[in-house]
């Protein structure tokens, strides 16, 4: 199996900084009814790389929740969403929530997991994932802050993995 480089690891950090300065930006606005900080819902294992790294050019405190997400079965979605733990419903309640996840395919995951936190009552909810393929999109919901648009091929590295392997490659590239 052979690895062809797609995104170097200063392709990747330039980014996630522009990113992080993005959204420290549009969450600049004072959190006037309560003075809880805003909750970030990494989806794990996939978004813990791009989580941390993005985390640590916000500028304002943010609390963490791991959830542990997983709908593929080698490079295929299988269009159901497994989250394994308990979801975090009443420490979102109330509060400003940023959803991480590592790749925004068929949109299911995102849209999934927005929706559940809306349900559980948070007062405004954003998603956010480094890379998309626009492609192979089958909900309607968008995203609030993308890295990159990529094209339909499976990537690996910088915690993506196939079937557990690759996640701790430091670049992203294609599966040939
Ligand atoms: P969605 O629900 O948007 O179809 O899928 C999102 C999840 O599918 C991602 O969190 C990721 O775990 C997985 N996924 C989608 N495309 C890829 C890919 O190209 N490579 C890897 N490693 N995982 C992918
Ligand atoms: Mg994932």
């Amino acid at each position: 199996m052979n690895i062809r480089p797609l995104l170097t690891e200063e392709q990747i950090l330039t980014r996630v900084r522009e990113m992080g300065r993005e959204i420290s930006k549009d969450f600049a606005r004072p959190n006037e009814e309560n003075a809880l900080p805003p909750v970030a819902l990494i989806l794990a294992n996939g978004a813990l790389f791009f989580a941390a790294d993005l985390l640590r050019r916000i500028d304002f405190d943010v609390e963490l929740e791991v959830l542990r997400i997983s709908s593929y079965a080698g490079t295929q979605s299988t269009g159901e969403i497994k989250l394994s733990g308990v979801f975090p419903t009443e420490k979102i309640r109330g509060r400003r929530v940023i959803i991480i996840d590592d790749i925004f395919d068929t949109g299911l995951t995102l849209s999934h997991i927005r929706a559940k936190a809306i349900a559980d009552g948070a007062a405004e909810v954003c998603t956010c994932a480094l890379l998309s393929k626009p492609d192979r999109r089958v909900v309607p919901d968008s995203i609030d802050y993308v890295g990159f648009s990529i094209p339909d091929h499976f990537v690996v590295g910088y915690g993506l993995d196939l079937n557990g392997a690759w996640r701790t490659l430091p670049y992203i590239g294609i599966i040939e």
